[in-house]
């Protein structure tokens, strides 16, 4: 392939002072490559090959940037369960720089664990290679399900050892993103009255991710809609798989809807609404069924950062923030309800069929049965009758809990008569994977990482979810859920 110009055009490092600090980052002592997405690298007009060798693996590492990088740290604030804080910022990351992609997409293309910056109080700005090895298998199998995410371009052992609870390898993990703005990020300006900077921010995004808006009478208030419209989409994919983020702070609350820092995530097994994985998160603030919740009060925040730049008068802006707040619910059921419907395989327009889904997760609850298990399972049975039930039956520790729900799904089947077993079963195996990234599965690769810096279990279980829809029966293994010794029941931040 043609030498290598990496073309970057840096408009964030071009804001103003105060919305980044530029720093470089701080070398390692033997960088190691463990993984490269040679598809993202490809789809970002890098080349692979140039990646995976010395100038490349210099570039990943951050031991020496290419030409046309411009490495800064972002700043922003957020509200941490709930609780104000001032100032976080990119404590062990660092924006390296922009890239345009092959469909013209600007991509930010970011090192997590560079080392220190302005913004890293106490932390050393370095990660374990536990974490880097959660994000990149996580946010690669979000990507593989269709579920916007932020992407791990490659994944790098850095050769020098940080402190946790004990003391581990450490690594690097290289970000994109379709940006790093966050509702946090606005927080930043707003809070502390800077007006112009807030209007600057959303200008910034406006022209970057939501050109439409500038036609708009007010483009903010359009903005808004759309950033309201995306988390709404977002939240609706994530509980349609059975995701857990852990830690939907504000900071961690991306304004273009992209799953973003995958910290103490979780992907449930055994379906219960209110699992939480965080280790910290004893209030169960960020359970599962309280995400949608959760997203709605973060965009509240959002609109009172805009809140200057809706209307002159406040009373007025509140009202139009009001107005718009309320579109989230609406907007998120008119997601969430059809991908319901079509997980049990009948017509996604009809509401009833979102309820009778919601009522099989009612029955997963009480019958402590496996989310992924039952819906991959509901698209082999025949609609004619129950006699081939077993398998997902007795998935449930209280197999007429789904004997009662079947019944009731055979007759709406009968009723609707719209497409036949096979359709049917091509059609649910499309919207219910048959992997998910099960938590045990996630730590035995980060345990084999830390422990004997041994990639093989991380290896074989990213090419496994990367195709989470396709029966794979060699990889059987990965589809069942733990054995009760397995489970992991909390998370700990990924630092
Ligand atoms: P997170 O838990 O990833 O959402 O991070 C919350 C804040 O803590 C962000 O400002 C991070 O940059 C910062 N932070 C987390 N870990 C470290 C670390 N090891 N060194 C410095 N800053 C960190
Ligand atoms: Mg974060």
């Amino acid at each position: 392939m043609s030498p290598v110009a990496l073309r970057f055009d840096n408009s964030y490092a071009r804001l103003p002072d105060v919305f980044h600090s530029r720093q470089d980052p701080t070398p390692v002592a033997r960088p190691e490559l463990i993984a490269l997405n040679r598809e993202l690298a490809e789809s970002l007009g890098l080349d692979p090959d140039w990646l995976a060798g010395e100038e490349g693996l210099a570039m990943l590492s951050g031991n020496r940037l290419p030409a046309g990088a411009q490495p800064i740290a972002m700043g922003y604030a957020g509200h941490q369960f709930g609780h104000w804080v001032p100032r976080l910022g990119d404590g062990r990351a660092l924006l390296i720089g922009e890239i345009i992609d092959r469909e013209g997409i600007r991509r930010d293309v970011q090192l997590k664990g560079s080392g220190p910056t302005s913004f890293s109080r106490r932390g050393d700005g370095r990660s374990s290679i536990g974490p880097v090895v959660r994000e990149y298998l996580a946010s690669e199998f979000m990507h593989a399900l269709g579920i916007p995410t932020t992407r791990a371009l490659a994944a790098v052992a850095s050769g020098e050892k940080v402190m946790r609870q004990q003391v581990e390898p450490g690594g690097i993990l290289c970000r994109v993103a379709s940006s790093h703005v966050r509702v946090g990020t606005f927080e930043f300006f707003a809070r502390s009255g800077r007006v112009d900077e807030v209007r600057t921010l959303a200008d910034y995004v406006i022209e970057r991710h939501y050109p439409d808006c500038r036609d708009e009478a007010n483009p903010y208030q359009a903005l808004l809609l759309q950033v309201i419209d995306r988390q709404a989409r977002l939240i609706a994919d994530w509980l349609r798989v059975g995701f857990i983020h852990g830690v939907m702070n504000t900071d961690n609350c991306s304004v273009v809807g992209e799953t973003i820092d995958y910290g103490p995530f979780g992907f449930i097994d055994a379906f219960d609404p209110a699992t939480v994985y965080s280790s910290i998160d004893h209030g169960g603030r960020y359970a599962y069924n309280q995400q949608p919740a959760i997203a709605h009060w973060n965009l509240a925040r959002l609109c009172e950062c805009l809140l200057p730049l809706l209307d002159a008068t406040r009373e007025t802006a509140v009202e139009i923030a009001n107005e718009l707040l309320q579109v989230f619910p609406t907007r998120f059921e008119s997601y969430f309800h059809p991908a319901l419907a079509a997980k049990i395989g009948l017509d996604p327009d009809k509401v009833e069929n979102a309820r009778l889904a919601l009522d099989l997760m009612d029955a997963m609850a009480s019958g402590e049965a496996d989310m992924t298990l039952v819906f991959r399972g509901l698209g082999e049975l025949p609609a004619a009758g129950p006699e081939q039930d077993e398998p997902v039956r007795e998935l449930f520790s209280d197999p007429s809990l789904f004997d009662r729900w079947a019944e009731r799904w055979r007759q709406s089947l009968a009723a609707e008569n719209r497409l036949d077993d096979q359709q049917r079963r091509a059609q649910m195996q499309r919207v219910n994977p048959a992997f998910i990234l099960r938590n045990h599965l996630a730590q035995q690769a980060v345990d084999a990482a830390i422990q004997a810096l041994d990639f093989e279990p991380m290896r074989r279980l990213h090419a496994v979810l990367a195709r989470p829809f396709d029966d794979q029966p060699d990889a059987a293994d990965l589809a069942r859920p733990p054995a009760p010794e397995e489970r992991v029941l909390t998370t700990f931040c990924g630092t």
